[in-house]
This record gives C-alpha cells, structure tokens and sequence, in this order.
C-alpha cells in the first residue's frame, strides 16, 4: 500500500478515535492538543484533567473499532466558517487555532460521534480504517494532557 494511503488511514483513524475518547471520558476531553501521523503510526493527544484507568483506555480503543466494524459514513462537507460555527459551535474546533484568514471550513462529520474542521484528506467511510491498536498512552499530569499512541492494522491482522 502506498504510503500516502495508509496515512490517509491513520488520519482517519484519529476521528474516530477522538469520537471513542469523548464517548469514555466526556466533555472534559473534548480538546484536542495535537496530532501526529506517520505511516501506520498515529498520536492523538487530549486536554484531560486526571489519569484515566486503563479499563476506560481499553474502552476508548473497543469502542473505536466497534465504529469502524460499523463502517459508517464519513461525510465532508464545506462551509462558510460563519455558517460551520453557527451550525456546529466552537467544538469543530481543537486546541490549536484555525488561522484567521480562513473563511471556508473543511468540516468531517462521523454522525454521533465526532465532528471536526479538517482540512485533511478522509476515507469516504470508517470501515476502510482496518482496525485500531494501542501502542502506548500517557497521562501528563503537570501539562494536563492525555496522549494515545496507535497503531493502523488490517481489519483481519493478527496481534504480533
Ligand atoms: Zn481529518
């Protein structure tokens, strides 16, 4: 596979994972600090306020792939920022700003689960993800920061 579609991939990947993480831990984790992709290596890092137990980080990654089994669509669509802000709020937004000069918002909607302005390539939908597994996780608490490291597998590889 082609290195730029294995990122397009793992990009994705961080939707719905994102979409997991706010499902397990709530609003509070809504924030999204940054991200990472390199091949099928991915980081997804959180404004959270405590450590999480290792249960709910199984949960986030369970959940994730349950959404990708479901394969739903992944739908782009493109609006005036005015109008993307008005219809979706500020939580199309992460932690790090969208320059000002932008007037139209590339905004990626997985239905109830996650909604984010990305100017990035996707999957049409969350099947072709494969599946989803943890490499590591962190919780930084003077930084108040939770970061996930990933991995992207085929739906069907098994654990080396
Ligand atoms: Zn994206």
């Amino acid at each position: 596979m082609e290195s730029r579609d294995i990122e397009v991939r793992t990009h994705t990947a961080l939707h719905v994972l994102k979409g997991a993480v706010v499902k397990v831990l709530g609003n509070e984790a809504m924030w999204t600090a940054s991200t990472y992709v390199s091949g099928n290596r991915g980081r997804l890092v959180v404004q959270f306020t405590r450590k999480p137990s290792i249960e709910e980080i199984d949960k986030i990654f369970e959940l994730a792939n349950l959404k990708i089994r479901e394969d739903v669509p992944i739908k782009v669509l493109h609006l005036a920022r005015s109008e993307a802000e008005e219809i979706f709020g500020k939580i199309i937004y992460d932690l790090y700003p969208v320059p000002g000069e932008v007037d139209t918002l590339q905004v990626v909607v997985i239905d109830g689960w996650n909604i984010n302005a990305c100017s990035k390539e996707h999957l049409r939908s969350t099947g072709g993800v494969g599946r989803v597994r943890l490499r590591k996780w962190r919780f930084r608490g003077s930084k108040k920061l939770l970061e996930l490291s990933f991995e992207v597998l085929e739906a069907g590889e098994a654990d080396e």
